[in-house]
């Protein structure tokens, strides 16, 4: 990681985490700085204005801003997962006119979920149809992260039989995004539904895979949020970590530190463990992924999910040490113990992913 951009969001950040999450509101322009640096989605190349950072180090600067406010993480995965639909979906053309915007101050937001189409995403009613040189877009999306600060929206949707995804300008006739007032967690990260209707863009919006399946479409471009969200969640253990070892050297009970009491000390040594567990699992996804390896699908999912678990159970376990101070919400290890659970359901549930890894050790053995 190039500790000069980490070292730049940690001082844009401040101590401002808090009060973002109890806003619901992350201010504007910080977002549209960070696009402008090219920091909401560094792995897009430097030929279209990107920092190209490789999927390694791309990870490593997500969990440092994991570990300073999941709400900031979750945009910037919401970016990245849009840019790299544009990348690996579109063609040349859109690669260079579309990815442009996002290293630009713009924001965007990826729309797959429904809702009555979760986890089975085949089950997709949103429709993208022909009308002469246009495409007309009409459904609804629900819980899409950042879609209240977006300039653009990705929209994954039925094509035929197959799926289509499409950029549609937020602000086009007949898009309507109405924010959610009340996560549980991630409280910033500007979660909303959104209702189309009779949406009108240009056919030059479509990304490609006209005829692809709905399920092949939403694959390919969700393992970039999968990677994202896997190295947010080490960014969220190592914010525990630090803030339970702190206070357990700091805070003393029975004559000596918390620390020093053994059933404590074991719950330091547990998320020391998830911590690392979580990171090296990200790390070997990040691998092949930069390998160009085929199996990055599978690593991925498994980070993802291996990630997830560790970061709600090691969030858990910073509330136990922390106790009264922890249980006060705004404490870091507060919002850490609400966003990790979030965790376990995006981008592919705990069920889901034991799903797909199930599946993959039949299809291996
Ligand atoms: C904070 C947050 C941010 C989100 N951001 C986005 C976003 O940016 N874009 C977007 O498109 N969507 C987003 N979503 C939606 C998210 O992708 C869905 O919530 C997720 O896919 C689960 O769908 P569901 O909530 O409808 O649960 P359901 O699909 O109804 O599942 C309910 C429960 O049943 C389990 N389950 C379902 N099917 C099976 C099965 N076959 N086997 C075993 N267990 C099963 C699930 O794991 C879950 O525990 C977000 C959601 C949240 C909460």
């Amino acid at each position: 990681m190039n500790d000069g951009i980490a070292a730049e969001v940690t001082e844009l950040v401040g101590d401002q985490a808090d009060h973002w999450d109890r806003t619901g509101l992350i201010p504007v322009e910080l977002l549209r700085k960070m696009s402008a640096d090219g920091r909401l989605c560094a792995m897009v190349a430097q030929e279209h204005g990107g920092l190209g950072l490789s999927s390694a180090a791309n990870g490593e600067f997500t969990a440092h801003v994991g570990s300073l406010c999941s709400s900031l993480r979750s945009v910037m995965t919401s970016q990245g997962m849009a840019a790299w639909a544009i990348q690996r979906l579109g063609d040349a053309e859109q690669r260079a006119r579309l990815l442009a915007p996002l290293v630009n101050g713009e924001l965007a937001a990826v729309g797959f979920s429904e809702a009555e189409a979760g986890s089975d995403v085949s089950a997709m009613s949103t429709v993208i149809r022909p009308d002469g040189d246009d495409v007309v877009i009409d459904g609804s999306k629900v819980w899409i992260t950042a879609a209240h600060y977006a300039d653009h929206l990705v929209i994954f949707g039925r094509w035929g039989e197959g799926g289509a995804a499409v950029v549609v300008p937020a602000d086009a006739p007949g898009v309507t995004v109405e924010r959610i007032p009340d996560p549980l967690g991630c409280r910033a990260a500007g979660h909303a539904n959104i209702r189309l209707e009779s949406v009108r863009v240009p056919a030059g919006q479509m990304l490609g895979g006209v005829s692809m399946p709905l399920s092949l479409l939403v694959t390919v471009v969700l393992a970039y949020g999968r990677m994202s969200v896997g190295w947010g969640c080490v960014g969220i253990l190592r914010g525990c970590l630090s803030e339970a070892g702190a206070h357990a050297r700091s805070r003393s009970q029975f004559g000596k530190p918390l620390g020093e009491h053994q059933l404590v000390g074991r719950h330091l040594a547990e998320l020391l463990v998830s911590e690392q567990i979580a990171t090296r699992a990200c790390e070997h996804a990040s691998r092949r992924w930069d390998d160009g390896e085929p199996d990055v699908v599978t690593a991925t999912v498994l980070a993802k999910h291996v990630s997830a678990v560790q970061a709600a159970k090691g969030a858990a376990s910073a509330v136990q040490v922390l106790a009264s101070a922890g249980a006060d919400n705004s404490h870091p290890v507060a919002r850490a113990y609400r966003d990790a659970k979030l965790m376990e359901i995006i981008e592919g549930s705990n069920e889901l992913c034991q799903v797909l890894l199930a599946e993959h050790v039949l299809s291996h053995s």
